[in-house]
């Protein structure tokens, strides 16, 4: 008989779909609706990455790849890893894959299936939720403080009395923009290791961070699984590149899903990933992105606490703020959308605890993230 799987009924389609159709509606009312909904740079690739990419189609570079990803890109990433993460690992323990969020899709079907359980904090990206429940796992939520960092007398109660299988770690994190430092990362992964549970730690914004330095935990621990992509740092979320990076043992096992279901990542992609990595040009470009982000980050924290309604903690990385708008926030960004044309995210899309809070990102001109502001003077005090 003709049916749905339960396993794909269980999965919610994004919380944000009703807020887009809204905007979108508006917008052929001739209405000019600013976004600051959206999870990717404003930025164009650079140019020099495009070129190699360009490149490679030109000169036929058009088939299947190794399923892990071309030898090279492995190699040069092996070597970013070692020097920029001290991660020690060769080039066979890393699979490039179509953008990281697959990654962590081959992440949860591996070590999760039903009757699992996962630890996420409360809030958190909004996939990582929906890749645990492919798997048939559930869920355990750890709440985060008023500083919207992890609160680790929770979580050590919640792995010291259930049994989780995976806990997922995000630093810089979206979408509060909380970068965690090396000794409140080592914590929490001791705790989780102590329990037996793989740490899953995605540190795809770690170039996006202002004065604060990114530390990976697989510099120091096994059993930790890291995510990284080109997506963020190099304004690629179309291209599909990040990779995942385990130990072999683990790798063998991840591989066999990917060979199934995508093959390989996109060949001509990695040509261009290799010259993101490869030429310092890209760093240079990096770098002007992030001091840009930093400046509209101040520019969106300082209004946003200029309202005595509302209270912006100052995010160290990614391009986020997660105010506290000190109401529903479902109501708020409807409110936003409807009589200032701004679009936002509500804190519900990302968890249970942060009804009040709302996510802007300023991965948007100086103009509009100003312009934005001035239209929030309708709604906040
Ligand atoms: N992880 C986090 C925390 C993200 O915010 C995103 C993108 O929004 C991803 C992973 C996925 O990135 P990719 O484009 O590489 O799939």
């Amino acid at each position: 008989s003709r049916k749905i799987s339960r396993r794909v009924q269980r999965i919610e389609s994004s919380a944000t779909l009703k807020m887009a159709d809204l905007a979108k509606e508006l917008r052929r009312q001739g209405e000019d609706v600013i976004s600051l909904g959206v999870g990717e740079p404003d930025f164009d690739t650079p140019r020099n990455i495009k070129k190699c990419s360009k490149e490679a189609l030109d000169s036929g570079f058009v088939h299947y790849t190794d399923s892990k990803g071309i030898p090279e890109l492995r190699e040069l990433l092996s070597e970013k890893l070692g020097r920029e993460n001290n991660i020690d690992i060769e080039s066979d323990e890393i699979i490039l894959t179509p953008g990281a969020k697959f990654a962590i899709f081959l992440a949860c079907q591996t070590l999760l299936e039903d009757g699992d359980k996962a630890l996420l904090f409360d809030p958190s990206w909004v996939s990582y939720k929906e890749s645990v429940k492919m798997t048939g796992a559930g869920i355990e939520w750890c709440s985060m403080n008023n500083e919207l960092r992890p609160s680790v007398e929770e979580y050590k109660d919640i792995l010291e009395s259930t049994d989780i299988s995976l806990v997922v770690l995000n630093s810089p994190c979206n979408p509060t923009g909380q970068v965690y430092s090396e000794g409140e990362i080592r914590e929490l992964v001791e705790i989780a290791l102590d329990n037996d549970a793989y740490v899953l730690s995605d540190e795809i914004y770690e170039k996006i961070i202002y004065d604060r330095e990114h530390y990976s935990p697989s510099a120091d621990y096994e059993d930790v699984i890291t995510i990284n992509g080109f997506s963020k740092t190099y304004s690629m979320t179309g291209w599909r590149l990040g990779y995942i990076v385990a130990d072999e043992e683990l790798i063998n096992q991840f591989i066999k899903i990917q060979q199934h279901s995508v093959s390989c990542p996109t060949s001509f992609a990695q040509k261009g990933a290799l010259c993101a990595l490869n030429d310092p040009v890209s760093d240079e470009i990096v770098g002007e992105m992030v001091g840009r982000f930093k400046g509209r980050r101040d520019m969106l924290v300082d209004g946003l606490n200029s309202f005595s309604d509302v209270e912006c903690v100052t995010p160290e990385g990614a391009f986020y703020a997660f105010p506290d708008v000190g109401r529903d926030s479902d109501v708020v960004a409807e409110q936003l959308l409807r009589e200032c044309h701004v679009v936002v995210t509500p804190g519900s899309a990302f968890g249970e605890d942060c009804k009040n809070n709302i996510r802007i990102s300023y991965a948007r001109s100086e103009e509009r993230i100003k312009e934005a502001l001035e239209r929030m003077e309708k709604i906040f005090d």
